[in-house]
């Protein structure tokens, strides 16, 4: 009989997968290995790896997908070698792509979402750019046309932008005017505006959701301004709607609030199809209320794939797999299934703040949930515990709830964010609330750790809520 020998590639196969030579060292962590690895080994090993990222499912520090069911993941893995910038190969992916954005613009009211135009991007943040760009060029062309300079160009926004619009004017040279926020003004209103926009403004943006508390501001109010600055002024400047998450909540939990293309001046409105769009990453949207607000100058017609592909993205190759499951979850659940996911998601929210506002350590922030977003922070009478010191007791037992400051002149506020979602079911939140009282209890009685805990990220950077 031949003896089993674990270096001879034959026998590997038959080793228990964890007295395998690979398993038993540590594997290369930045030079590509000489020799290949049996696919088991390595799917373990970079499994088991993965896995040190926590469980998705116990992760409220993001508004991303983390659950979806098994026939999304099966069209996921079906579609996932098609590229959807292939459009002439793969048609059906295109016209998926179609279907979707005019769906969208539909519900977000477009005056006719056939003369609309949109596409699929990355995420919000590409997203974003795309809106921008097309204000950007509108603004130049009608500077050019008035015979002006087109020089130190400006975007206007709240100081609690998220970070992919600074990108946006940073990466595009463009004027970041930001409107701080504080106590008086705790987001971006319409009173405001008139102080800031001038000849130079491109635009102005608007957020449908917060990132940092999930608060709405107010759109409506927004627009108005923008109105009665153009009666009083002449200057006709666009409104954009960074909606990356209530852009799919408002049309189903609050379908009379007027946010979108019902207003006049919103040209154009982004959205996460990752996050309440209800897509694993990576995916967002952006529509236009109508074509002819985005000029014709960035929309390419690709040929060299065979045929004509109009494309209007900064990216280029992209799986089909996240569009094809975006309009798998129209289909699925329509208006109806949208509206009962996102009303449950809103239900698990509120209950969870209910139990916040019990505590008597603890205080929300915000009155009214609009989003399934529960923002609090600690009362002022507790003394020897932070906020981080709750995020991590709540590390302890796998709950991810991120600790962050709010941004500049509230700076001093540290508050905690938990955002629900598709997943987070009732009784899984119960689970929740029983640790974040133990961790209360348990910092009340010991106290917290001595050190400031700020967090930073890999780069050594404070960090913010990103996504
Ligand atoms: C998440 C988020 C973004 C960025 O979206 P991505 O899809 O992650 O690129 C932009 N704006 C707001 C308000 C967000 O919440």
């Amino acid at each position: 009989m031949v003896r089993f020998d674990p270096d001879r590639p034959a026998d590997l196969e038959i080793c228990p997968v964890f007295a395998r030579p690979e398993l038993m060292r540590t594997v290369p962590r930045y030079r590509m290995p000489d020799e290949p690895t049996l696919p088991d080994t390595a799917y373990q090993i970079v499994h088991d790896e993965a896995q040190l990222d926590g469980n998705a499912r116990q992760n409220l520090a993001t508004f991303v997908t983390t659950w979806m069911d098994e026939r999304a993941y099966d069209l996921y893995r079906e579609t996932a070698d098609r590229n959807l910038i292939d459009k002439d190969e793969y048609p059906m992916a295109a016209e998926m792509e179609h279907r979707c954005w005019r769906m969208l613009a539909d519900l977000w009211h477009a005056p006719s979402p056939e003369h609309a135009l949109g596409t699929s991007t990355v995420g919000s943040s590409e997203a974003a750019m795309l809106g921008a760009l097309a204000m950007k060029k509108r603004w130049q062309a009608a500077r050019r046309a008035a015979g002006e300079s087109t020089d130190s160009p400006n975007l206007v926004m709240s100081s609690a932008v998220q970070v992919c619009w600074e990108k946006f004017c940073n990466y595009f040279d463009v004027e970041a005017r930001t409107v701080p926020i504080d106590d008086e003004h705790p987001m971006l209103r319409g009173e405001q505006l008139a102080g800031y926009v001038d000849e130079r403004t491109i635009g102005v943006v608007g957020i449908l959701g917060v990132t940092y508390t999930g608060a709405y501001e107010p759109i409506a109010e927004l627009a108005a301004a923008l109105d009665a600055l153009e009666a009083d002024t002449g200057l006709d400047v666009p409104l954009h709607v960074d909606a990356a998450s209530g852009g799919m909540i408002a049309p189903f939990v609050d379908p009379s609030l007027e946010w979108d293309f019902r207003l006049d001046r919103v040209h154009s409105i982004n959205t996460s199809g990752h996050k309440y769009g209800l897509v694993a990453p990576g995916v967002g949207w952006v529509v236009w209320r109508s074509a002819d607000v985005v000029p014709e100058e960035m929309v390419f017609h690709v040929a060299y794939l065979g045929g004509d592909t109009p494309s209007l993205t900064l990216n280029f190759s992209r799986p089909a797999s996240q569009v094809t499951v975006q309009y798998y979850q129209f289909l699925r659940l329509g208006r109806t299934g949208y509206r009962q996911v996102q009303q449950a998601s809103l239900d698990v929210a509120r209950w969870i703040a209910d139990q916040v506002a019990q505590m008597p350590e603890l205080e929300l922030v915000g009155d009214r949930l609009s989003m399934p977003v529960v923002t609090w922070r600690l009362a002022p009478e507790v003394t020897g515990w932070d906020a981080y010191d709750v995020s991590n007791q709540l590390r302890t037992g796998g709950w991810q709830v991120p600790a962050y400051p709010l941004p500049d002149n509230l700076s001093d506020r540290t508050v905690l964010r938990m955002v629900v979602r598709n997943g987070l079911s009732r009784d899984l939140a119960d689970d929740l609330v029983a640790d974040l009282r133990r961790a209360v209890a348990y910092l009340h009685k010991h106290g917290g750790d001595d050190e400031q805990g700020t967090r930073f990220d890999h780069l050594g950077r404070g960090a913010a809520p990103g996504s």
